[in-house]
């Protein structure tokens, strides 16, 4: 089956709640950029998918910098003056300044106040803060909270190890007919937050369920990296490779209920881009397109000018631009089964166009073959709009000279793209088409 029959057989509603239902079971973990949190997610996800894990030692050079110590955490909480617990690591993970290294002190209100971290502007909102790269304490709460605290003596208790140890990864292949490679990526980094990144953790791995049950053109890898260092760690080990991607995208915030977002690749004009252009425009829905910036998820390091990979990013709101980015309130009443079953369907629609475009040589290039006598003109059965198909095929005769791929044909045809590539499937069938292999 291809990947345009499997888009027909899709249940949306189904998978959404598949969806939300790994979202949910993700969900209580403390992720980090390394340790067992990482872990444990790779490890439900392979129930799922078959994944391979990789470990990378610690203080392995990938480009400019070099892989983290592990970060483990087992236990953290504050208690007040009365020895009451009025902060606990057990409640929420986001409670912990992620990265923190062990403490165990009696510090006065005013000391501490120096490692809590709020957000003013949302007095009910924890926020998620990290502390990757610079050795610190801290615990993150409500401005209300904060503003409850009484002067006096709190006992603050964070077991955490900071030891050498790994960074861990997945990464699935998916074989298909040509060694050439679409990548599709998303960052596993996150501790309970759902839209950033559980819902991109959740669409891969549905990408990746779908994707097996196909025969495709392309060999798909699929990544599931801390976010910055897994990427730049990836790359620095796996540089050879990069040359079979042909196209990608990182996968992020796509369970929100706001519109789709696309991020162009650093290129701008690659076939990615047009792919993902195309099937928002004609999708009927509200979208945006933007273009690319150095700044946002891995694209940053896909598409840093050494690599210059054609690598875009489909999200719905972008990241920052949601008032629960980075906040407890990311959290399971803002994914909705359906905006992702939605990002789902548009990410396998986007596939499909990538599977179904090339260029092609018309085989009877002087002057127009006879269609009628093949069996093509004015008796195609089973199409609504066999006018508009019979026009698709002079259109693809026409330009399949080796340079207009069908994405070019259909934009300069004003045709959808699938109206086009079913016109491309029938000249096929009949010998007057063949797929341009230069
Ligand atoms: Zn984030």
């Amino acid at each position: 089956m291809d990947l345009k029959h499997l888009r027909e057989k899709i249940e949306p509603s189904a998978i959404g709640d598949d969806m939300y239902g790994l979202i949910s079971e993700l969900y209580p973990i403390c992720r980090s950029i390394t340790g067992d949190g990482v872990r444990e997610t790779l490890r439900i996800l392979k129930t799922r998918i078959p994944l391979a894990v990789h470990e990378v030692p610690t203080g392995i050079p990938v480009f400019d910098w070099s892989v983290p110590r592990e970060w483990n955490i087992r236990e953290a909480w504050i208690k007040d003056p009365d020895g009451t617990k009025i902060i606990d690591f057990e409640n929420s993970n986001l409670h912990v300044l992620n990265y923190s290294v062990p403490v165990h002190e009696k510090v006065e209100l005013e000391e501490l106040r120096a490692h809590l971290f709020t957000l003013p502007d949302q007095p009910d909102w924890v926020p998620y803060r990290t502390s990757y790269y610079r050795e610190d304490w801290g615990f993150c709460l409500s401005q209300n909270q904060l503003d409850s605290l009484t002067e006096g003596e709190y006992e603050v208790f964070i077991d955490s190890t900071l030891d050498d140890g790994h960074l861990t990864y997945g990464e699935l292949i998916i074989p298909g007919e040509l060694p050439d490679e679409v990548l599709l990526s998303c960052h596993v980094c996150h501790p309970s937050l759902a839209n950033d990144n559980l819902s991109g953790i959740a669409l891969v791995t549905f990408l990746a369920r779908h994707l097996q049950e196909c025969s495709t053109r392309y060999t798909y890898r699929l990544l599931f990296i801390p976010g910055t260092i897994g990427a730049i760690t990836w790359l620095a080990l796996n540089e050879r490779r990069t040359e079979r991607i042909r196209h990608g995208l990182v996968a992020a915030c796509v369970g929100d209920p706001g519109h789709l977002c696309y991020k162009r690749s650093r290129r701008g004009d690659a076939e990615i881009d047009r792919a993902v252009e195309h099937v928002l425009e004609s999708s009927g829905e509200p979208f945006d397109v933007v273009e690319f910036s150095p700044y946002g998820y891995d694209e940053r390091q896909f598409c840093s000018p050494g690599f210059d990979l054609a690598v875009g990013s489909l999200t719905r709101t972008p990241h920052g631009q949601f008032p629960e980015y980075h906040s407890s309130a990311d959290n399971l009443q803002l994914v909705q089964p359906a905006a992702l079953a939605d990002s789902l369907a548009t990410y396998l629609a986007v596939l499909d166009v990538l599977e179904r475009n090339g260029t092609f040589l018309n085989q009877n290039p002087k002057c127009e073959p006879q269609l009628g006598r093949r069996g093509l003109y004015g008796m195609v059965g089973g199409y609504s709009d066999s006018k508009g198909l019979e026009l698709a095929m002079l259109w693809v005769l026409n330009l399949s000279d080796g340079d207009h791929s069908l994405l070019d044909i259909s934009g300069r045809a004003g045709l959808s793209f699938d109206v086009i590539s079913s016109a491309a499937e029938m000249l096929i069938e009949t010998g007057l088409l063949e797929r341009n292999q230069a």
